[in-house]
């Protein structure tokens, strides 16, 4: 048999690593990376590696499942669209069409048309019941810039930096930052060449992690405490007159009522709340504020933290302090590839608040909170706050949700308080899950739907598209032919909203119950008018940077805006910080959720190596001298206590945090109900139970903490 080699990139999670990929026939042999990229140079994670069992191991899903008495059983999928269309016209005709919801997880984000078609059939169906991770794991980083002002040309990107701030990011096992952070491509290599050409790098974490052990100063903060810290930074810089003054003049407002914001902070009062050495903050204060060029950012653990909304606003306060954007004359190196032309200019945008209540639906559990604006490609795209959506199915009357479409995620897993979560799965009339696996949510769904793999669908880099350092993009066309019974995650919607008989639009595109739209052309009006076509990206595989699409900025015009330091809700947030309850001394420890580089999210565990690397459990780690004083030995049970619950896990050493720290990683455990403590070193524990949904929430977002968790530890006493 004849081996040919393709081109293609892996969409197992959002890197997008270009690949080699070897088939024999219709049957992939061998992937690998592929070296000849210059803007990846090789780079690809143990995770993307396993591509080939991924697409032929026993336990993918291969046909749509239909729930019966006796568990679940295959049905055809045209049989199972013909069945769910009927039932959601049912529930459409009795409640109205909010009763129908999506909710987009992790793997949705990997299909480049799922999130705007599925965002164009809510519209065209009138639900505004449209959920994603988005407001489950770091919704203020997305919105809260509202407040404060985006720049037009953007802040700098990291390879044009002399220093960088990174807080709670570890871009070399979650493959992810946001632009200005180590590029989640070749992290490894990306910081490594930064540091030779005299970058400093400065890394903030509870955690000493792959970035922090590389980076030139490392503040291991206490958990939950990152809004304490940048507000002493901010306030050492401003009194050392270390900002950029004539930058804060022509283009800012609000400075001297931020600046009287963060006069509690001092260096000593900030040291006392972090943990950190008052000289060692401002050490990394000067070091940022020295720049000149560089930018702060935060990965999830911040968002997930405490005060994230001040957290979020302080990191853009930073930025603009210090004047970390691009100027009038000078290159912005990417202004996307997939996005359509247009002038980059050198001033603050006005734009309207996310959260702003105008014509905009309102959550039926705290009418504070409701649809968030966000920009997409195609201009404004809303979505609801996830953290309230069990209660949108629990709560009676007119709007409760009662049919979710899960495409890609496992909000069993996902969502805090898993037990409220169990009941609104239990709770829904009618609940459809894709997804490639029988993950804990999908064992409870009416219907599972088997999407496609990477290698059986045309993708483009979309998401990533803005995230890279020079303009780059790569189109993948489908390598393999399948006879399973598989659809994608859009061809779902297309085919419920065919039955359904709705007139869906995307960009300008109206596709109602004609014939079914290819991937190609599907895409093709998601990225109308793009810099590069997409017809040329199809028909030469592999990835291409454009150099030729950089722009130089352009001179403001008449709308610029001023960006804020002091907007609505800001002294809100600072009496929140300031004005915290006392903690219960009780709860002596701080619970850190993270990731593992051998699983995403809950995805991943069924792979044969990564399964070995990991093992079947998500250890609670703690430092040595906890376990010494707590009496513990490696690997035996104990109990973690919050104040909504108690979860079973097995405690490990681990001496990457400080005593009083400990962490596990999130997405784990059994379905509630089950006897979690006799399958803890099977499946792990789920840190959701020791989180209330509707606690210590978020304004706007509606954001829960779930990290940073008080809790305490006991030694769990085994049967004999
Ligand atoms: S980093 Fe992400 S895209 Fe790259 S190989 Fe790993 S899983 Fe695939």
């Amino acid at each position: 048999m004849t081996i040919t080699t393709q081109k293609t990139f892996c969409r197992y999670c959002h890197a997008y690593c270009p690949m080699e990929v070897d088939l024999e026939e219709n049957t992939v042999k061998a992937v690998r990376p592929d070296v000849n990229n210059s803007m990846y140079g090789g780079y690809t994670c143990i995770k993307g590696r396993q591509l080939v069992e991924q697409m032929y191991q026993p336990e993918r899903l291969t046909s749509t499942l239909k729930k019966s008495a006796a568990g679940h059983e295959t049905i055809d999928s045209q049989q199972a669209f013909d069945e769910i269309a009927q039932q959601l016209g049912a529930i459409i005709a009795e409640h109205g069409p909010r009763a129908v919801a999506t909710y987009n997880g992790t793997y949705a984000f990997q299909n480049s048309a799922q999130l705007a078609y599925s965002r164009a059939w809510h519209n065209a169906l009138g639900s505004p019941s449209y959920y994603t991770s988005v407001t489950i794991d770091q919704p203020a980083k997305v919105f809260v810039g509202t407040r404060h002002g985006y720049w037009g040309a953007g802040g700098h990107f990291f390879e044009d930096s002399d220093v960088s701030l990174i807080l709670g990011n570890n871009p070399m096992v979650s493959q992810y930052a946001p632009p200005g952070g180590v590029p989640s491509v070749s992290p490894f290599e990306r910081m490594r060449d930064a540091q030779k050409r005299g970058q400093k790098i400065i890394a903030v974490d509870p955690r000493v992690t792959e970035l922090s052990r590389r980076a030139d100063l490392h503040l291991q903060i206490q958990p939950g405490q990152d809004s304490a810290l940048l507000a002493a930074m901010i306030r050492l810089i401003i009194d050392e007159g270390l900002h950029d003054i004539e930058f804060c003049a022509a283009h800012t407002e609000g400075l001297d009522e931020l600046r009287a914001s963060v006069e509690p902070y001092t260096l000593e009062h900030a040291a006392k709340l972090t943990q950190v050495a008052a000289a060692d903050i401002a050490e990394a204060a000067r070091l940022f504020a020295q720049g000149p060029r560089g930018v702060a950012i935060t990965g999830t653990g911040p968002e997930m933290s405490e005060n994230p909304n001040l957290t979020q606003h302080l990191v853009a306060s930073l930025n603009s302090l210090c004047g970390r954007y691009y100027r009038e004359g000078e290159t912005m190196p990417n202004p996307g590839v997939l996005a359509a032309p247009g002038p980059r200019r050198a001033q603050a945008l006005n734009v309207p608040l996310a959260w702003s209540v105008e014509e905009r639906a309102r959550s039926r559990i705290n009418p504070e909170l409701g649809e968030l604006t966000t920009m997409g490609m195609m201009g404004p795209v809303t979505e609801m706050p996830t953290n309230l959506l069990s209660d949108e199915i629990l709560t009676p009357g007119e709007g409760k949700v009662r049919a979710l479409i899960v495409v890609g995620g496992n909000p069993l897993l996902a969502f805090p308080n898993q037990e409220k979560a169990m009941q609104a799965m239990q709770d829904l009339d009618l609940l459809i899950c894709i997804d490639a696996y029988m993950s804990a949510t999908a064992q409870v769904a009416d219907y599972i739907f088997a999407p496609k793999l990477t290698l059986e669908r045309d993708d483009v880099t979309l998401l990533a598209d803005p995230w890279y350092e020079e303009p780059y993009s790569q189109y993948a066309e489908a390598l393999v032919a399948t006879d399973h019974d598989v659809v994608e995650e859009w061809e779902v919607y297309w085919e419920l909203g065919h039955r359904l008989g709705l007139d869906v639009v995307v960009g300008n595109r109206h596709y109602d119950n004609a014939e079914k739209p290819s991937k190609f052309e599907l895409l093709s009006a998601i990225t109308a008018g793009s810099r590069v076509p997409l017809e040329w990206l199809r028909d030469n595989p592999g990835g291409h940077s454009f150099p030729e699409h950089k722009v130089v900025v352009e001179a403001p015009d008449q709308d610029a805006g001023k960006l804020q330091f002091f907007p609505e809700g800001v002294a809100e947030d600072f009496a929140r910080a300031t004005q915290a309850v006392p903690a219960d001394e009780r709860f002596n420890l701080r619970l850190i959720c993270s990731r593992s580089k051998y699983v995403l999210n809950s995805s991943g565990r069924s792979l044969t190596l990564l399964k070995k690397k990991m093992g079947s459990t998500n250890p609670v780690q703690l430092h040595p001298d906890d376990m010494a004083s707590l009496g513990l030995d490696e690997d035996c049970l104990v109990e973690v206590h919050s104040s909504h619950g108690t979860i079973t896990g097995v405690a490990r050493a681990y001496d990457r945090i400080k005593p009083g720290v400990i962490t596990m990683h999130h997405s784990w455990g059994p379905l509630p109900g089950e006897n979690a403590d006799d399958k803890v070193r099977e499946f792990g524990a789920n840190t959701n139970r020791l989180i209330d949904n509707l606690t210590n929430t978020q304004r706007y977002t509606g954001m829960t903490q779930q990290s940073a968790i008080p809790v305490y530890i006991t030694r769990k006493e085994q049967a004999a």
